[in-house]
């Protein structure tokens, strides 16, 4: 029997559903789970697993040799499928959003032991990566690749990250995860749970996120979701002090690890929502922890 790709990756899967013991104000009206995709892989790690799955399994069954994909010079899905492409012996070809050959990011210097061919793109250039002609353009340069869009968020996404969902051995009254690029939230609306599903926006995106995750959903999906968009800190990655130190503190009072960008202010986020008596008292709430660790 040939493997599994888990097994080619040591992906380990399903992930655990945890008890989450914080002392936040009204926190002990709740009863509060974290789901730690954090554990899946030390680097192809939460959600960009969970995106990348189906792709890369089928990329296997048809032979795929190459894979072009997209990111900033910080990426967490390039730094996921760049890991599982040289481990799977497929050639990567990242095409990243700004000029970073004289500084490279840790990221990307990690891209690059890992073989990764990097291409950098002025970001004028980095704007036309959805549309039809630069897609072509780049394919006919490599005609045999595959290409992923950015951060992974496609349809074929859905179904792996859907995944989460039919892990779950019990129910929730709600599931909250980080939204970067809507492809994870738009799995777990696809899975069609019985939960509320609210997605923290990270970026200053309303209406836009919207968007992104409605163009992936299939159509007929009833499930009702809503992104809040008052977390962000300012923007994309942006950090503020209160940040960083409910960071540490939430690592110190779980254990967990948590880092600014995304599970940062989703936790962050979860704790101001649960203080403003968001969530009706008894009520059971699963965060997702999506990864997005360095070590
Ligand atoms: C990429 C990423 C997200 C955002 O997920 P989307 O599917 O792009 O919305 C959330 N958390 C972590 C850790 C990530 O790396």
């Amino acid at each position: 029997m040939t493997a599994t790709i888990e097994q080619q990756l040591n992906i380990v899967t399903p992930s655990p559903v945890q008890r989450l013991k914080v002392n936040w104000p009204g926190s002990e009206k709740l009863r509060l789970f974290i789901k730690r995709d954090d554990l899946i892989h030390p680097v192809i790690s939460g959600n960009k697993w969970r995106k990348l799955k189906y792709a890369l399994s089928g990329a296997i069954d048809n032979g795929v040799t190459e894979i072009i994909s997209f990111g900033g010079g910080h990426s967490n899905h390039l730094h996921a499928l760049s890991y599982a492409c040289m481990e799977l012996d497929i050639r990567l070809i990242a095409l990243v959003r700004g000029d970073y050959s004289e500084h490279p990011t840790a990221t990307l210097k990690d891209l690059q032991s890992w073989a990764t061919q990097i291409h950098f793109l002025d970001k004028k250039t980095y704007a036309r990566r959805t549309e039809p002609d630069f897609i072509r353009q780049w394919q006919s340069a490599y005609p045999q690749a595959l290409i992923i869009p950015e951060g992974g968020s496609q349809k074929q996404a859905l179904a792996g990250v859907g995944e989460i969902y039919t892990e779950l051995t019990e129910e929730f009254d709600a599931i909250v995860t980080p939204v970067g690029s809507g492809g994870t939230l738009a799995g777990l609306i696809t899975a069609q749970p019985l939960s509320t599903l609210i997605g923290i926006g990270v970026l200053k995106g309303e209406g836009y996120l919207e968007r992104l995750v409605t163009d992936l959903l299939p159509g007929g999906i009833l499930t009702p979701w809503q992104i809040l968009h008052r977390f962000h800190c300012g923007g994309y990655a942006k950090v503020s002090a209160e940040l960083t130190t409910f960071c540490q503190d939430f690592n110190r009072q779980t254990g967990i690890n948590i880092e600014p960008v995304y599970s940062g202010k989703l936790f962050f986020a979860l704790q101001q929502l649960i203080a403003g008596d968001y969530f009706s008292p008894g009520s059971r709430i699963l965060a997702l922890h999506t990864g997005g660790l360095r070590t």
